[in-house]
């Protein structure tokens, strides 16, 4: 639904707030931060600022203002879109209403002043497998004549992740330890993954709850989508080729996920919600509890991703971070976040409120639109030079790898979804 606060002449009394790259007023994203006391608090994100919403609530909608004054988002994405869409509003209208600026400025910090935290309780982290063009670039390593599986086209590929170690934004991760058999040993060794690796995807942060048996119809699906993130699924590629056999990802992806801390609403991304490219001719129709005529007018997104790698001695020296991809979600999505949900429901699976979902990594058809080292070095084969004559086939101890992602469309004010960085850390 696109209304007066996706208008691209808006303006925030915020200063910095209309120029900002990612969180100018037709953004309002939430999150969870704490100032000195150290108190977890519900925040939005303008310009450089966060505001706290927990000292204006006599200025939000009553249906909201117990689940503000809790520590983490779930309560709020509990309640009804209407009510968040609310909510919207009633920011939108301190931050754009000159009168209100006195009242408003007392709970506005500086963002470096807030330290940011994870903006749910997590009951449950799922990752999917809906970029073709990764599936396809993994399956060719395997199978270079046969590289995507008969299934990959008639349902959403997906698997259970962990939540426990779901990480914000700038934790470092630490290189995880793992069983790895060489292809030329007759038997595995215990050690530090040797073959580190990040996946570029989204995160899909559910709203609202289904009852256990009752499933999501993929009419009302975007709905069930509160907000977007970025998320890095970090893999260790060496654990992963020896343990995934038969029943798939473990203890190689299960150490570390990093997502960014400011979940960008679906209200803020309506205006970028685009067709779903059309399927090839010979590529069967989705399953009928998979279509919805308006999901595929509307349902794709119009985000422009980036990834970024930027060594310890490259920031010893200076150098700026090195763009590893650039692509878009539309292009890289076989199935539509709609699409996952239904699916993820379709047995009757409940979701709940602050329950995350992956995409899976998100690469482009062509190589500079690749979302993971697995694919940029050709599996290891083909390491990548880095401005410095550095190269990497994988990650390095000391290596940040950085997320972003980036909503346009003609005659609409771009949004950005804010950092998802993470460092790696040598193993324990
Ligand atoms: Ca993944």
């Amino acid at each position: 639904m696109i209304d007066h606060t996706h208008a691209p002449a808006a303006r925030s009394w915020v200063d910095g707030a209309d120029g900002h790259r990612d969180f100018p007023v037709q953004n309002l994203p939430l999150g969870v931060f704490a100032l000195t006391d150290g108190q977890p608090r519900i925040g939005s994100a303008i310009g450089d600022q966060v505001l706290d919403l927990t000292g204006l609530a006599e200025h939000l909608p009553g249906a909201v203002r117990d689940a503000l004054a809790q520590p983490t988002l779930n309560a709020l994405f509990a309640l009804p879109a209407a009510d968040r869409r609310a909510l919207r509003h009633a920011l939108f209208a301190l931050l754009t209403s000159d009168g209100m600026r006195l009242r408003v400025l007392p709970f506005l910090h500086p963002a470096d002043a807030c330290t940011l935290h994870l903006p749910f309780r997590i009951g449950d982290y799922t990752d999917f497998y809906v970029g073709i063009h990764h599936a396809t670039a993994i399956g060719r390593l395997f199978r270079p004549d046969n590289p995507l599986l008969p299934n990959y086209r008639h349902v959403p590929i997906g698997y259970h992740g962990r939540a426990s170690s779901v990480r914000i934004s700038d934790v470092p991760v630490v290189r995880p330890h793992g069983q790895i058999k060489a292809p030329d040993t007759d038997n595995p060794i215990y050690t530090p993954c040797r073959r580190l690796d990040y996946e570029l995807e989204l995160g899909l942060w559910i709203a609202g709850d289904n009852a256990p048996g009752e499933t999501v119809p993929i009419a009302g699906a975007w709905d069930r989508i509160g907000g977007l993130c970025l998320l890095n699924d970090w893999s260790a590629r060496d654990i992963q080729a020896w343990e995934y056999q038969p029943l798939g990802p473990f203890l190689a992806k299960n150490f570390a996920t990093t997502v960014s801390p400011w979940v960008i609403t679906s209200d803020a991304l309506a205006p970028f919600r685009v067709a779903q490219p059309p399927r090839a001719a010979d590529d069967p129709a989705p399953l009928p509890y998979l279509y919805d005529a308006d999901d595929q007018h509307h349902g794709a997104l119009a985000l422009t991703l980036e990834a970024t790698l930027s060594t310890a001695a490259m920031r010893a020296n200076g150098v700026p971070p090195h763009r590893l991809s650039r692509g878009h979600a539309t292009e890289a999505m076989y199935w539509t976040a709609a699409q996952i949900v239904a699916h993820h429901g379709s047995g009757g699976c409940d979701l709940h409120a602050g329950d995350l979902i992956g995409t899976g990594t998100l690469s482009g058809a062509d190589p500079s639109a690749a979302g993971s080292l697995m694919e940029l070095s050709h599996g290891g084969k083909a390491p990548i030079m880095l401005p410095n004559g550095e190269t990497r086939a994988f990650l390095e101890d000391g290596d940040e790898v950085g997320l972003s992602a980036r909503a346009t469309r003609d005659g609409y004010r771009s949004i950005g979804f804010g950092a998802c960085r993470g460092i790696i850390a040598g193993a324990r």
